[in-house]
């Protein structure tokens, strides 16, 4: 990588200096790059600002103006009053701090300010200010752009109007330096409609309109985009192209008598993934996909059509699942799917026997065609004699190395098995994109006929005895349900209830006819697994808990989720609550104890009126940003500064399409076409990329 006058450091640029030099790397800015790529976070124009002349009393506004009077007032009780004197081309204003003295030493005469806030009347009208910045000191000369100002993220040491004026001073070099930054083809940009880097760059820090500034985001969000699907358009290379890949024959020996068999009719949408899966691994190479799809959406039939395939080209298939109670869920399932056809699964868990282990292990070296367990299954001592197709349930709860140890499988120079990795977690599909680029995507977004919604309402505190009440009744009907709360014991630092507290309360005074269980994620794993089996084997009938049961467990007989403090829960987590549920016959229900007027309310009210998971998922990136979901689901992941995945689909696809492309046809980047890209990604992503053949 040759050496850019961009990656200077920031204290050499004009009016910087070593001591501002401190302040801006606290902002994260170190070098004229840096900089140059600190762009505004906010953009106003005659459409979001209104002429001090027009104010009226009650207006919420932004207002840009110039200093031209100003001071302390005092007040009779005390307070202290900050006010200015602001003065557009339409008139002048007074602008109001009470409380803010200290803003005298700050706003100067002649500063210019841009102020948003409610107009009021005290003594005339006034703008109080809820934020406010100073653009401009007297004697800047780019006071504005055009006709539309921006504002940078500043700090208490680096602020606005110095962030301006380090601009104003060296934007025209900075610029001139990005020229050489350029990596994209012109053909390739054209097609995108995409300005190139320097021009989006001008566009951001100098817009000439705001759908200008806008599109100078897009090419920013569109290299990072495009950086991270060529990272995982590489994984994903590798991973296809470094193993030797099953073409799975298909006899319809297996797969047509289940079909006869089944007591539904697949839903469109398990046709169409159907067909997805059944492409890949008719294909010699190796198949990595997810199947994602909303609780109930039939995912298990579908990895059952795809493990039969692989069983009549003669190869083995198993089901990986994060607990042994789900390995046992999932074994029930599929035994009673597979009846018709004479065929059993193999279950192998850790709770096995010494000799029960030996000889499973045996039956898998022997080539059982159809194997369920835990980790169990990719532990030492267990060799199948062709595997075919791993199926992996709930991925989130597996490591992407536990994922690969077991698609590793074949040994020497056998191929390598198929995987499906299947969710239970619906995220939009965007986010999904974003996060797993290296493995293809199967979505199943529709549910079969007939579902019974599960019916949620909001109750306030108030009437919780009313909500015992109606637990204990169907309990007494012979029913089981949930109460779930957001921490294992009671904390100082927050007022909230807590499961073992009022597992113990509950138990003693409110249902002492009843027997309770609780589950947390601190209990050790054998009494977790011994509670939920009393849960399941009916035993317990009201299983006090926190998020641990989100995930998989299938108590058709429980018919009641109680959650307490939901406004602690994502949305998406209250919906995996919720899908505990509704898996019977008999009418279910969720409860959230809440006020539903506090702040939460509208959000816990979204909940309650929409059924589709997919659709809390989008919500849920709307309202918590798309920064947390990249947090909690994997660590890493660099978080997006210029791309939104609500608003930036579209680039997102053609990211993901694009890259894909250029990797299939070149995957070491060695074209002179592809060179500009290459040493682009580089810099971006350094030593990583040697992993994958690229350096
Ligand atoms: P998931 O694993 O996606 O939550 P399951 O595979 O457990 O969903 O399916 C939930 C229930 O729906 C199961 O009882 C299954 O037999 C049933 N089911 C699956 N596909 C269909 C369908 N096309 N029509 C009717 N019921 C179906
Ligand atoms: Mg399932």
């Amino acid at each position: 990588m040759s050496y850019s006058q961009l990656d200077r450091p920031v204290q050499f640029l004009k009016g910087v200096g070593p001591r501002r030099a401190e302040g801006f790397a606290r902002l994260g800015i170190t070098t004229a790059r840096d900089l140059l790529y600190h762009v505004p976070r906010r953009y106003d124009d005659a459409s979001t600002l209104t002429p001090v002349g027009s104010l009226r009393v009650g207006m919420d506004v932004t207002v840009v103006g110039t200093v031209r009077t100003k001071g302390v007032i005092p007040t009779r009780r005390g307070l202290r009053i900050f006010q200015a004197v602001l003065e557009d081309d339409s008139g002048l204003v007074t602008v109001a701090w009470p409380g803010r003295p200290w803003l005298d030493r700050k706003i100067r005469v002649g500063d210019v300010v841009l102020a948003s806030g409610r107009v009021k009347f005290v003594h005339g009208l006034q703008l109080q200010p809820r934020e406010f910045t100073i653009l401009g000191r007297q004697g800047d000369a780019a006071e504005r752009t055009g006709t539309i100002f921006v504002s940078y993220p500043a700090s208490e040491e680096i602020p606005q109007w110095v962030l301006r004026r380090v601009f104003a001073a060296n934007l025209d070099q900075l610029l001139a330096w990005a020229e050489g930054e350029e990596y994209l083809p012109e053909a390739f940009r054209a097609e995108l409609g995409l300005p190139t880097v320097a021009d989006a760059l001008r566009a951001l820090h100098r817009p000439s309109s705001l759908a200008d500034a806008e599109a100078g985001r897009r090419r920013l969000a569109f290299d990072e985009l495009f950086g991270l699907q060529l990272m995982q358009a590489l994984a994903r290379h590798r991973m296809r192209s470094r193993t030797v890949g099953i073409a799975h024959a298909r006899t319809n020996e297996l797969l047509k008598p289940l079909h006869a068999a089944l007591p539904f009719r697949l839903t469109s949408a398990q046709v169409r993934v159907l067909r997805e899966i059944t492409a890949d691994m008719s294909s010699p190479h190796r198949m990595n996909r997810l199947l994602q799809g909303d609780v109930g959406s039939g995912k298990t039939v579908v990895a059952l059509f795809a493990m039969l395939l692989a069983v009549e080209g003669g190869h083995q298939a198993a089901l990986m699942a994060p607990t042994e109670i789900l390995a046992e869920q999932h074994a029930r399932t599929l035994d009673t799917l597979l009846e018709p056809l004479g065929m059993r699964v193999l279950l192998l868990t850790g709770s096995l026997s010494a000799a029960e282990r030996r000889r499973a292990h045996e039956d898998i070296a022997a080539g059982a065609p159809l194997v369920v367990g835990t980790h169990a299954l990719i532990q030492e001592g267990v060799r199948f004699r062709s595997l075919g197709l791993v199926v992996v349930d709930e991925q989130h709860r597996f490591g992407v190395r536990q994922r690969l140890a077991l698609a590793e499988g074949g040994e020497g120079d056998a191929p390598s098995p198929d995987v499906l990795v299947m969710s239970a977690t619906p995220i939009p599909r965007s986010l999904a994109m974003a996060l797993y680029g290296d493995l293809d995507l199967s979505v199943l977004d529709e549910l079969p006929p007939g579902r019974k919604p599960v019916r949620t309402e909001i109750r306030p505190p108030s009437v919780r005895r009313r909500v015992y009440e109606m637990l204990a009744e169907e309990m007494r009907a012979g029913r089981q349900a949930y109460v779930v709360y957001p921490l294992v014991s009671e904390s100082d630092k927050m007022d909230l209830r807590s499961a073992t507290e009022e597992f113990e309360r509950l138990q003693r005074s409110v249902f002492p006819d009843f027997k309770l269980g609780l589950l947390h994620g601190q209990l050790a794993a054998e009494e977790k697994d011994r509670v939920m089996r009393a849960f399941v084997a009916g035993e317990i009938q009201l299983l006090v808990a926190t998020t641990v049961i989100e995930v998989g467990i299938d108590v058709p007989n429980a018919t009641v989720m109680v959650i307490e403090h939901p406004e602690r829960f994502g949305l998406s987590q209250l919906h995996q609550l919720r899908g505990r549920v509704g898996r019977g016959a008999a009418e279910s229900r969720c409860i959230l104890i809440a006020d539903a007027d506090e702040d939460a309310g509208a959000r816990l009210r979204v909940f309650c009126e929409t059924a589709d998971g997919f659709a809390l998922a989008t919500a849920d990136l709307r309202l918590r940003g798309q920064g947390d979901f990249f947090g909690a689901r994997q660590h890493g992941a660099p978080a997006l500064r210029y791309a939104d995945l609500l608003l930036d689909e579209d680039l997102l696809r053609e990211a993901q399409a694009r890259a894909r492309g250029i990797v299939a046809e070149d995957p070491e980047l060695q074209e002179p076409g592809h060179a500009a890209i290459r040493s682009w990604l580089l810099s971006r992503f350094g030593d990583r990329l040697a992993l994958y053949g690229v350096g």
